[in-house]
Order: structure tokens, then sequence, then C-alpha cells
């Protein structure tokens, strides 16, 4: 029997990395509360990212949270956010007590789409999140542009973009705030973890006290929670950061292996590399319309060899009972028809070129 082929499989460094990486915090006794390790990393990823701060969560959607938090928008305010995501963004959104208003996404890349932005906008709208889903970058410039016109703060959910660059620029440097998921799940993770990144003076003081308690030394003057990295994560997030250019090379030899196979086959739709723009190769969508099998007949075709796709994202967030009562006046018939069609296929550093073949030869079959 062929062995089990999972959607992914997280990264590590080897066992001995990790232990030496840990071995002071059994001197130190500090665990948690921004010790060394999260210091180390926070610094590590400034200048990785080349940003003025960046602040470490225990996960991603905790830091998007806390941003929209920091940022003091009006309570019932709307945000301006795509459905074809994770939950964790709608779900940020409406847990602040703010209201996701769904903007349908363009056709090439499932971003958000900057022609129907502004059509979304009234005048409760406060804030726009959209998502660099799958890794690929959101149009950036036309979405500042808006942004200026309307004086909005941006929020990038960049949970898929750590590593992706446009012109040599990190995503982290687009938006008033770009958010980093480093799940396990993730082309870079801290097992769990998160951080924001911004340039804005004075956010990071408010986000630190936010993300312990609300507390400044023995008063509270905000409402916080418990939002911190521990020493754990975060020496797993120093180990990860040296092997980081590896990872993303075995996994752009993967990616590269799938579009030599799936390329330019009738009904099969791939995410065409964009202009300037370096990929991390987090995921492989493929696209199903007019294909000889549909998205859920490839989808048990793998199955049944034991290779786990995901039909992600299935369904849109604005379908989710906890949303589908919400009043959603504006169709998003792109997203419904990626989230009907799309699979995306196994991808992890470790993936051999023997294992796209076989994964292929299912699909092509
Ligand atoms: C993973 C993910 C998140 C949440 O990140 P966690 O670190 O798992 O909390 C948010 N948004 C998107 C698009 C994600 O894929």
């Amino acid at each position: 029997m062929n062995k089990t082929i999972n959607v992914t499989r997280s990264s590590m460094p080897t066992f001995e990395e990790y232990c030496e990486e840990i071995r002071e915090l059994w001197d130190s006794r500090w665990l948690t509360n921004s010790g060394v390790k999260h210091r180390e990393l926070e610094a590590d990823l400034r200048a990785y990212l080349g940003v003025p701060h960046a602040v470490l969560y225990t996960n991603g959607h905790l830091a998007l949270e806390h941003v929209l938090s920091a940022l003091n928008l009006p309570k019932g305010g709307e945000v301006i956010t795509t459905p074809f995501t994770f939950v964790s963004t709608t779900h940020a959104i409406a847990r602040m007590g703010l209201v996701p208003v769904f903007c349908d996404v363009e056709e090439t890349y499932y971003t958000l789409n900057p022609q129907k932005i502004e059509a979304c906008i009234t005048d409760k709208t406060c804030a726009i999140m959209p998502v660099h889903v799958y890794g690929n970058l959101c149009d950036v410039d036309a979405i500042a542009a808006i942004a200026a016109r309307h004086n909005l703060p941006v929020i990038y959910d960049a949970a898929h973009a750590f590593g992706v660059l446009k012109d040599g620029v990190s995503v982290a440097n687009f938006g008033t705030a770009a958010m980093f998921s480093f799940h396990a799940t993730k082309v870079y993770n801290t097992i769990e973890g998160g951080a924001l990144c911004f340039a804005q003076e004075g956010l990071e003081e408010k986000l630190n006290i936010l993300k312990n308690f609300g507390q400044q030394g023995e008063d509270c003057p905000l409402v916080g929670a418990n939002a911190k990295m521990n020493e754990f994560q975060a020496a797993m997030g120093i180990c990860n950061l040296r092997h980081l250019p590896d990872e993303i090379a075995k996994r752009r030899r993967a990616a590269l292996r799938y579009r030599q196979h799936l390329s330019g086959v009738n009904g099969i739709t791939l995410c065409p590399e964009q202009e300037g723009v370096t990929p991390n190769y987090a995921y492989f969508p493929v696209v199903f319309d007019g294909y000889k099998y549909t998205r859920d007949e490839v989808f048990a075709r793998l199955a049944a060899e034991h290779i786990v796709a995901r039909k992600y994202f299935y369904p849109l967030t604005s379908k989710f009972t906890c949303y589908r009562d919400a009043a959603d006046a504006h169709p998003t018939p792109v997203a419904a028809h990626v989230a009907q069609n799309v699979l995306t296929l196994p991808l992890f550093a470790d993936l051999t070129e023997a294992d796209v073949d076989r994964i292929c030869k299912i699909i092509l079959g």
C-alpha cells in the first residue's frame, strides 16, 4: 500500500538544534513574558522582514483581534473583507464588535478585488482587512489608494504570506499593519504563534500592554487579554528562521513539478506567478472547472489513494451558520465559484518529486 500523503507537514529543525536553543531556559527558569528568546526573535523578524516594529503573539488569530482593538475602531463599525479565507479573519472582526462586510475577490489570484471595494464603503466603514490568500499578493497599491482616499486603516491578514516579497520588499511593509500566522501548518512556524508588523509609532507599546492583560505598572489602562508568545515557541521560531530559505526552495521544487504536470490541461486552472513577486509556495491551489472530473471527484480519487487534499477555502466564511443570516448586500460570485471548484494539493518541503508525480497521475488518470 502506498504511504499516506497529508496536505501539509510541519517544518522542524533537528532535535539537537532545538534542544541547544532551549538549553538556557533551564538555567534562567524564565519561560514566558517577553524573555530572552522572545526578544531575540522579534529582533530577528524586524531584520528579516525589514520592518520597524514586530510584536509576537501566541497565535495569529489573537494578533488580528488585538490590532483591531488597538486601532480604537468604533463599535458596530464595518470592516470590508473577503469571504474567501480561513474563518479566523472573519471571526476576528466579529469578535471585536465589528461587522464584516464581504467584498468579492478578483478572478486570477482570489484576493480582494479593489474595483469592488468602494461600492462596499458606507459611513460606518472603519477599516479594510484584505487577505494575501495562498500567499498571493493583494493589489496593495490600489488598496492603499482607496484607503488613503477614504482615510481608512488597512490590516492585512498575511497569515499565508511569510517570506513573500514585492520588488524585494516583504509583504510585512504594506498596510497599517500586517499579521503573520506561525501556526504549525504555515510555511514558517513557531509551533503556534503569530506576529504583527507595522511602522506606526506608539502602536507597539499599546499592543504590548493589551497582550499582557492590559497591565502597565500597577495600573490597567486597557481591557487586555493574554496573547503572549512563550519562550519555547520563540526558540522554535529562531531555529526555523535559519532554515526558511532552504524550506522555501524545497517547496518551490515541488510546486514547479506540479506546474509541469498540470499547466495547460483543459479545465484545470493554476494561479499564474505574479510579476515582481517572490513567492513562498505556501499552497498549491488548483481550480477544476470544465475538467473531466469535478473538484469533489478529484478529492475523492486522491482520498482513495490515501492522499489528503483540502477544499481550502470551502465554504466561504459568509456561508457559515454564524454569518449566513447576517445582512450580506454584496454578492460575491467570483469567491463562490472558486470555493466551489478549488482544491489545494499537498505541498511541504519534504514532498518529493516522485510524490508529486503520483498525485498528478491520479488527477490526470
Ligand atoms: C492560519 C490563519 C489564521 C490564524 O492563524 P493562527 O496562527 O492559526 O491563529 C488567520 N488567517 C488565515 C488566512 C489563516 O490561514
